[in-house]
């Protein structure tokens, strides 16, 4: 049973197959135990979606059972989402950590046990980190969350935020700031993650940092270091919009790439390399690249997957002591509620959001990212 003021029926994207996302009308799920039921008003189209839906199933469990969920077949994708909260936990769900007899819920204490402590009303708008961790493991007890033994992500391991309606953890959901606008707002997790990038690009302020890609994940990026440290940044991206929406996000200096790279690169920091090389655009030969450009006992840091499996100079590595870290998701404490502050005191919504369209439109616009036609973020509104 739905509450009242919830359609008993919602619209949802169903991911089937590559090339095969069903616009469907499902029924609207039930809240878990100890979770908020929300009602999604804008959902983020991202990369990993257009890997699944070109040569995927990749990462989503449609072939096979995810380990943590148990979710197996056709899913509903969406993890950049925010909206309204339509249904909360009742007082005595909220006192009990255990879900009452009947309810439907996740791996028992998943969805409660400790962070589920930030009271939520109904109609309040909330961001959604949709990596959801268990708050008791190994790695949870030292902050790493995005690191949880028993990680899930809403619209990657289990049922997601494009659609209707999403049943969500409250220890996920950040407040939306009261005027930031929703378009903007529903950036909050891919900024959210280049935040994460960005700190676990060890960079320090008075660093000179490079960051190579001028595309929405290096963005984030960008306004993660400019955000966190006072750091000298310069971008490499062709000439054009992408190089001038970078000095506009707070770059100090960009170059196009060409076969002068090191010495133009040398030549906007005034002399020198850069102490930490961030490779954010997934282009082949750069994380290569990246290792080359960076200053001896430098720091280079890969984000997200590169389109082809790189071969790397081990020997330039070691000989030069340089320290190759990667970075995944965000943790999702430390990293939304920043998200959305710098969203609440930046143009960087207006900078990146390119449209809103309706779900009709998403096999389209997958197709779009997939060339790489799409240089900011395309968000869905479910009920247009
Ligand atoms: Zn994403
Ligand atoms: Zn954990």
């Amino acid at each position: 049973m739905t509450s009242p003021g919830i359609s008993e029926r919602m619209p949802a994207a169903v991911y089937h197959g590559a090339h095969d996302i069903r616009i469907t009308d499902v029924p609207t799920p039930e809240r878990r135990a100890g979770e908020v039921l929300v009602r999604v008003l804008r959902s983020g189209i991202c990369g990993t979606d257009a890997t699944e839906w070109s040569v995927g199933p990749k990462v989503f469990p449609v072939t096979s059972e995810h380990a943590v969920t148990h979710h197996h077949g056709p899913m509903v994708l969406g993890h950049e989402f925010v909206g309204e909260i339509v249904e909360v936990p009742d007082a005595a769900e909220a006192a009990s950590p255990a879900a009452p007899a009947g309810s439907p819920s996740l791996a028992g204490s998943l969805a409660t046990g400790p962070g589920a402590s930030v009271a939520f009303a109904v109609g309040d708008l909330v961001a959604s980190g949709a990596g959801v961790w268990c708050g008791e493991c190994a790695r949870c007890l030292e902050g790493r969350t995005n690191m949880c033994l028993n990680y899930y992500t809403l619209g990657l391991s289990l049922d997601g935020g494009m659609a209707g309606y999403v049943s969500v953890p409250v220890r996920t959901l950040v407040p939306v700031p009261a005027a930031l606008p929703l378009d903007s707002a529903a950036l909050a997790q891919p900024l959210a993650v280049g935040i994460h990038a960005a700190r676990r690009s060890g960079a320090l302020s008075g660093d000179r940092v490079l960051v190579i890609g001028g595309g929405a994940i290096a963005s984030f990026v960008l306004a993660g270091l400019k955000h966190l440290l006072d750091v000298e940044v310069t971008v490499v991206e062709f000439a054009g919009p992408k190089q001038e929406r970078a000095l506009r996000l707070g770059a100090d200096h960009v170059v196009s790439p060409s076969e002068r790279l090191t010495a133009d690169v040398e030549a906007a920091f005034g002399g020198g390399r850069a102490d930490v090389v961030i490779e954010a655009s997934g282009a082949p030969g750069q994380l290569a690249a990246a290792v080359s450009l960076v200053r001896n006992g430098g720091r280079v840091l890969a984000v997200g997957l590169p389109k082809v499996q790189p071969t790397l100079d081990v020997h330039s590595l070691v000989f030069r002591e340089i320290t190759l870290d990667s970075s995944l998701a965000h943790v999702c404490q430390t990293d939304l509620p920043a998200a959305l502050a710098i969203l609440a005191s930046t143009t960087l919504g207006e900078e990146l959001v390119e449209r809103v369209v309706p779900l009709s439109d998403l096999g389209a616009q997958l197709d779009r990212l997939t060339a790489g036609q799409v240089d900011g973020k395309i968000l869905i509104d479910p009920w247009l």
